[in-house]
């Protein structure tokens, strides 16, 4: 039998992660009560934190460990690249029952190493305690941007193109495939891939960051249409979304003929695609390098009209059957505190 958590013991795990990961020169990492980095000169210093809890936002059965460390990494330097920024470090805290596998541990760090390992992002600290019964990972992601260049979500103009940096709905296609049991061939695992490993767009978020013209910018994270409305109303505009313009794979396509399933429903409700979604002037999308696919723009925020809620009244679906416009009002994105 292999061993668990309670035979190696807390210091055993920390002293294994430390062999893993190094700090870089110049930086204290993993091993005194604090990480010490030096000042960023000119620089700001990005901060989020994201946690991942068993049963919440993932099922110990369906997901392999080192898919849920590459995961709780990723989503967390998606922070980071939505305001166009590089990420710097990350700490790891960690709630783990006593019966947990060791090798289960190690996959799991394993997965985490590898992500953070592409974007040159080192573990410099974090957390291990006992939880009674269920896994939680919390994540907190430190970055830089040069001082008050990072891209906010209220900087959205009149009259800006509205661009996402990739193809919409695969993630809420793959995690519809897990849960429905569908049989995997080439298309399905490519969805479940992409649920499952997510790659932050960091890269795209440094180069839009760079671009004057790129007004507000976030990641896809709870689906096109919640998310969307974050700008708008931290921005006080409206939307047009042009659905024919949405970008959406041929393995979604594929996937969604043979189960009989909307692809559009999907690319704007479904969430986790931690696809960048930007607004920017015509002149300022025209210099943009990194692949991405305009879908709409920035308008006037239509009053409010009786009977309307402050959020939601702000994006108009061009292309929408007036069922669908219906059910997607009604679905919007994801909200934890609501049953659906
Ligand atoms: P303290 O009791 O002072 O909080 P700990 O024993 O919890 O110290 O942690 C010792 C060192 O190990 C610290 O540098 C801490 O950041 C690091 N550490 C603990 N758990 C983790 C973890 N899950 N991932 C990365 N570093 C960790
Ligand atoms: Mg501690």
């Amino acid at each position: 039998m292999s061993k668990t958590l309670s035979k190696l013991g807390e210091f055993g795990l920390i002293a294994q992660i430390r062999e893993r990961f190094p700090a870089p020169d110049g930086v204290t990492g993993i091993g005194d009560d604090c990480a010490i980095l030096p000042p960023a000169y000119s620089k700001d210093t990005l901060v989020s934190t994201d946690m991942l809890v068993e049963g919440t936002h993932f099922l110990l059965k369906d997901i392999a460990p080192y898919d849920l460390g590459w995961k709780s990494a990723a989503v967390n330097l998606s922070d980071i690249a939505a305001m166009g920024g590089k990420p710097t470090g990350t700490f790891l805290s960690l709630a783990l029952p006593a019966r947990l596998d060791a090798t289960w541990m190690e996959e799991f760090l394993h997965g985490y190493g590898d992500l953070c390992k592409q974007f040159d992002t080192p573990l410099l600290g974090g957390d291990t305690t006992a939880s009674p019964d269920r896994i939680c990972i919390n994540v907190t992601v430190l970055g830089e941007c040069p001082t008050r260049f990072a891209k906010k979500r209220s900087d959205a103009k009149i009259g800006d193109l509205i661009c996402v940096t990739g193809s919409l709905g695969d993630s809420a296609g793959g995690l519809k495939a897990i849960l429905k049991g569908v049989k995997r061939d080439a298309d399905v695992q490519k969805l479940i891939d992409r649920h499952y490993r997510p790659t932050p767009r960091v890269a795209e978020g440094l180069e839009l960051r760079l671009n004057l013209g790129v007004h507000a910018m976030m990641d896809i994270s709870d689906g096109l249409g919640s998310d969307l409305q974050h700008i708008l109303d931290a921005s006080d505009v409206g939307a047009e979304i042009d659905l024919v313009a949405l970008p959406l794979s041929l393995a979604l396509k594929h996937v969604c003929q043979s189960q009989g399933w909307d692809p559009l429903q999907l690319a704007v409700s479904g969430g986790e695609d931690y696809e960048l979604l930007f607004t920017c002037t015509p002149q300022a999308e025209a210099m943009i390098c990194v692949p991405h696919f305009v879908i709409g723009r920035i308008t006037k925020r239509s009053p409010v009209q009786p009977g309307m809620t402050l959020t939601g009244p702000g994006i108009v679906w061009r292309g929408a059957s007036p069922s669908f416009a219906d059910s997607i009002g009604k679905s919007g994105g994801f909200d934890h505190f609501k049953k659906k």
